[in-house]
Parts: structure tokens; sequence; C-alpha cells
């Protein structure tokens, strides 16, 4: 750890742990097409050549995250998020089987999910029917507890970041991607970070960083605000939010389940999106009472035959 020009403590940015060389890379991994972009990394096939198995291998520029994290003045250190990763085991999360780095270039590689992401799928067939989306609502809601438990939040949850093994609603098996803004759930300045998504950041996110003032951080709850943005969208296929206002919108909790999206949708469903979607983080349902509530329990104890290996208990 050192301290920036500004006094601020950051982490050393030269963690040049796992270091390879730039021939090492073809010579152990067969590194192909593009299966998407982040904002500073490529995510290619992957596979090892030894083992001949197949990985989604993610491939980060180094110089420009450092660059981003310095601007934002984050302690977050480039091999965070592979360490997180690695350091996690859950059938509704990504796995990571290994990291290593060049001078340039962080890979990671992951489980390979081949079904997409759940925005896309949205996109392309528009809502779940209930218990569709109670299915796989129950796994990414899992994924979360067991993040929970051991005090992570995510920070980032929304559609795009959570995969699908296939594009079939009754099969598919949903896994919780992207841990690079995951964090500790500390009470601490550098847990404030302004970062995430706009539509699906908690009330608190936006007043902590519009008032100067307020003192306060913010923890496991803006999880829990972000899942009950996902199910709504899950079941209405529109998000809560207009893009116009968005802001205030959140801060006071204006959202309404009067489009015609909502008409067949069950009291219990409704009423789980409005005890997630809480504008007092105190008052906000958390990851275990969420999978306690009624909608989900049903789901829970239905038994279906394709539950195996999907995550539940
Ligand atoms: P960054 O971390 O640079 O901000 P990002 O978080 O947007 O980028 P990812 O979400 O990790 O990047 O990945 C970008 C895209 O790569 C995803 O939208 C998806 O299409 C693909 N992808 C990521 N992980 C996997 C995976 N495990 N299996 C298959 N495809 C994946």
């Amino acid at each position: 750890v050192r301290k920036n020009s500004e006094g601020t403590e950051v982490r050393r940015e030269a963690d040049l742990r796992n270091l390879v060389s730039d021939d090492w890379v073809p010579k152990n991994w067969d590194i192909s097409h593009e299966l998407g972009t982040g904002n500073f990394s490529e995510v290619k096939l992957g596979i090892e050549v030894k083992e001949g198995k197949k990985y989604a291998m993610k491939i980060i520029d180094k110089k420009k995250f450092l660059q981003f994290q310095h601007k934002r003045g984050s302690v977050l250190s480039l091999n965070d998020e592979a360490d997180m990763m690695k350091s996690l085991s859950h059938p509704n999360i990504v796995t990571c089987r290994t990291w290593f780095q060049t001078e340039a270039h962080m890979y990671i590689a992951l489980e390979l999910v081949e079904g997409g992401d759940l925005l896309k799928n949205l996109l392309e067939d528009g809502c779940f029917q209930e218990v569709q989306a109670a299915r796989i609502f129950l796994m990414i809601c899992n994924a979360v507890s067991y993040l929970h438990e051991r005090q992570l939040v995510h920070r980032d949850l929304k559609p795009e970041n959570i995969l699908l093994t296939s594009k079939d609603r009754e099969t598919m098996v949903a896994k919780l991607a992207d841990f690079g803004l995951a964090r500790q759930n500390l009470k601490s300045r550098d847990c404030r970070t302004f970062c995430g998504t706009p539509h699906y950041f908690a009330p608190e996110v936006i007043t902590t960083f519009t008032d100067t003032n307020t003192k306060a951080g913010y923890g496991k709850e803006v999880d829990m605000w972000s899942l009950g943005v996902i199910l709504y969208i899950l079941l209405s296929s529109t998000p809560p939010f207009e893009e116009e206002g968005l802001y205030n919108q959140i801060v006071e909790g204006r959202y309404e389940f009067d489009v015609q999206e909502w008409t067949c949708v069950s009291p219990e469903a409704k009423e789980l999106v409005q005890q997630m979607m809480t504008v007092s983080p105190s008052k906000r349902i958390n990851i275990q009472q969420a999978l306690n509530h009624p909608w989900l329990k049903f789901v829970r104890f239905t038994p279906t035959p394709m539950r195996s290996g999907a995550g539940f208990e």
C-alpha cells in the first residue's frame, strides 16, 4: 500500500503475482474468438492446451484499468476481481479456474456460460412467466445469499451481469458474473465509490454522493434494492424508472405497477418487489427474508425435474 498525490492510500499497482511471459500464454492457452467486450477488457474463448477444456478468458488491459481506478481514487487492486472470483464456489456464481498476468494484460479463465446474459434474453423473448421468473430469481437470490453470508456486496447487480447456461427458460441456470465492483461490506469511505449502473442504484447510493455531508456508507442493502429492480424487469420487461429525472424517482421510490404488464402478476410477487425496493435501507428486506418470502418459498418447494445442478437447496 502507498499514498497517491492527494495522500489517499492506494494499493501498489505492481502486484506481480502469477506473472508469465508473453510466449507462455499461447503455449498453454489456445485463445480464439471474442465472446464479448467490457470497459477495459475483452472476453474470448480460451482452451487450456493440456486438458483441452473450454473457458471464457477475460483479458484486461492493465493500463486502461489502472487509469480508470486512479481517476476514481479507488483502492481496488487489479488482482482483486480475480482473487475474489477464485475464492468463490457456488452453482449460481461463475467460477474462476485460474488467473495469470503478463506485463500488459491480466488473464482470468472463467467458467464458460453459453446462453448469453439475462438482458439479451429479456430483449429477445420479453418478460418471464411468473413461475419461470421465480425459478431464475431464486437462483440469483441464492448466489447473493452466498455472497452476503461472506460479508461480500456485489454492488453491480443487473441483468447484464447474470449469465444463463441456455436460452430455454424451463431449464436455464443463472450464474452471477462480473465482480469488478464487489467489495467487502465495510462501512468505510472506499465502499462509497460512486459506481454501478444508474438504473439499479439504490437511493442511498445516490444520496451519499449528491449530499457531500452524508457520512453513511452503504452495504448489503444496495444489492437488495438492485434485486428488486431486476425482479420488476423480469416480470414486466419494463424498467421501473424512466430515464428523465431518474435519480429523483429512485430517491423518492417513485415506481408503479399500473402498466399493463403487471395486471396478471400475483400480489405476492408485487409485495416482494416492494419489500426490496423500499427507500429506507433499514426497512428494506434482507436476503434471508427474501428467500423466506411466500412467493419464492412456493418455487423452492415445488418439485420439478429440472432442479438438479441448478443451485436449489
Ligand atoms: P469490465 O470488467 O471491463 O467493465 P464488463 O464487466 O462489462 O467489463 P464482463 O461482464 O465481465 O465485462 O464481460 C463482457 C461480456 O463478455 C459479457 O457481456 C458476456 O457477453 C461475455 N462474457 C463474460 N463472462 C463470460 C462467461 N463466463 N462466459 C461466456 N461469456 C462471458
